[in-house]
């Protein structure tokens, strides 16, 4: 299979070429040239383990990486998951039913994408000979989960920035206490913003960036959004039949990647009944679901900050299918957007998709009365998903992060604070981070000074 660009100026990508760039060249998104009719297969896919299902989902896009190698990348992928069913669904009532994402080795569902993706990435590399620096930015949850994806790994190494004393403490130890060598974790002086325009800024000077071999993980890779649509399927197939017809999916979002993803398996012939796309306060996606207003405004922090965001990148892939694949349309959309920051859609058909919209006080009034009513402890993302559910409907909340993640939020909505025995340890181990200014010379400098 190949893969085109949202913005229709590239030439037709293979799916490992696709993965090696991330980016589409012309500035799009990759997306399949066509997308499967998966509904034949469904009947025989009921009772495979995980990875299993995951290898035959992703066997139909990885065209170009043999059977068993992509058999043995998968299976590797999902080793290091704590739970057996790996994507484990509890029931809470007969309405109401967890899909818990956090069993992985970062305790997040950024963890089943960039598993796979530091695997294919070493899969690449092996072939090539090539090595791999990995450059990004972050404010918690995909640094670590970029991290543990590539650590210890032959041939790679990461670069990850985020800003000094501002994001949590459990977070900064998972990319600080590896204790592997090549991971480098820098603490900039100064913002989220700093540290992403000074990345933005290193990948612009394309001489330095080739000479080191930088790429980039973000959430516009569509290898991440194919390993996504494995646990929506995973869950689905077992449902009862009537279940099958009354399922939504609810989704905390922030950059529209992992509901997007559902969306997009919804439409390779699985009839899901609807998603629901849960945001915080930062509603800008809830604003244009109700209006057709696209808005871009400035980002409020909140208890659920994976998902302090205004720019949803994965939102030109919805874009494309809505405006039937014109990619002269997606460009003047997106141009308007970039220049403007708005765009106000005519037409907006979004039948399977709805909204929500949760404040600081919703998550953590949602966090209470889940733990009163279940005894069951949600993460503040997870939170935002308990928001207005459906009352005729089952509803499946993704479940994104593990709650012992985030015990300060916790602890002030239910009177304890989860744990986990995977953090615990990590309190326990050497912090190593290096402090730096917020200053494109010197974090070059320390990056031609490590790089593979
Ligand atoms: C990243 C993240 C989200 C948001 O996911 P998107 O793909 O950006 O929509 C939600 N919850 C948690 C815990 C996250 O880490």
């Amino acid at each position: 299979m190949k893969f085109i660009s949202t913005r229709g100026q590239t030439e037709p990508h293979s799916f490992t070429q696709a993965l090696a760039v991330g980016l589409a060249p012309d500035g799009g998104l990759f997306l399949p040239e066509h997308l499967p009719d998966i509904a034949p297969r469904l009947g025989g896919w009921g009772n495979l383990s995980y990875a299993d299902l995951c290898t035959e989902f992703l066997a139909i896009f990885a065209t170009d990486i043999p059977d068993e190698v992509l058999n043995r990348i998968v299976h590797r992928s999902y080793a290091h998951f704590t739970h057996p069913q790996i994507a484990p669904l509890q029931s809470l009532d007969v309405r109401t039913s967890v899909l818990e994402l956090f069993h992985g080795p970062t305790l997040a569902f950024k963890d089943f994408a960039l598993q796979l993706l530091g695997n294919l990435y070493e899969y690449q590399g092996g072939l090539s000979g090539r090595s791999i620096n990995v450059l990004g930015a972050t404010s918690g949850d995909t640094g670590a989960a970029a991290i543990h994806g590539l650590l210890g790994k032959p041939r790679s190494a990461v670069f990850m920035l985020y800003p000094e004393g501002r994001i949590s403490p459990l977070q900064e130890r998972q990319m600080t206490c590896t204790g592997a060598d090549n991971i480098h974790a820098l603490a900039i002086d100064g913002s989220f913003d700093d540290a992403q325009r000074i990345i933005k800024s290193i990948f612009n000077d394309h001489t330095f960036s080739q000479r080191h071999r930088l790429s980039a993980v973000n959430s516009i890779n569509l290898v991440r959004v194919l390993a996504q649509c494995v646990y929506y399927l995973y869950a689905w197939l077992q449902l009862s039949v009537t279940d099958r017809r009354r399922v939504e999916f609810v989704v905390p979002t922030g950059n529209f990647g992992n509901i997007f993803a559902g969306w997009l398996l919804a439409e390779m012939g699985v009839p899901i009944l609807g998603f629901k796309l849960a945001t915080n306060q930062n509603d800008i996606l809830h604003r244009l679901f109700t209006t057709g207003e696209y808005r871009i405004g400035t980002v409020q922090p909140s208890l659920a900050p994976s998902m302090d965001i205004q720019v949803a990148s994965n939102f030109e892939r919805f874009l494309y299918y809505q405006l039937g694949g014109d990619t002269t349309q997606v460009r003047q959309v997106m141009h308007t957007l970039q220049t403007t920051g708005t765009y106000q859609f005519a037409h907006f058909d979004h039948s399977t998709l709805s909204t929500s919209r949760a404040t600081d006080a919703d998550i953590t009034s949602n966090l209470r009365r889940v733990y009163e009513t279940y005894g069951y402890i949600i993460d503040p993302h997870t939170a935002c998903a308990f928001q207005d559910l459906h009352p005729d409907r089952l509803s499946i909340i993704l479940a994104t992060a593990h709650p012992a993640k985030f015990p300060a939020a916790i602890g002030a909505a239910i009177k304890q604070e989860p744990t986990h025995a995977a953090l615990e340890d990590l309190k326990l181990r050497l912090v190593v981070k290096h402090r730096l200014p917020a200053d494109e010379a010197a974090i070059k400098a320390f990056i031609a000074a490590r790089a593979v």
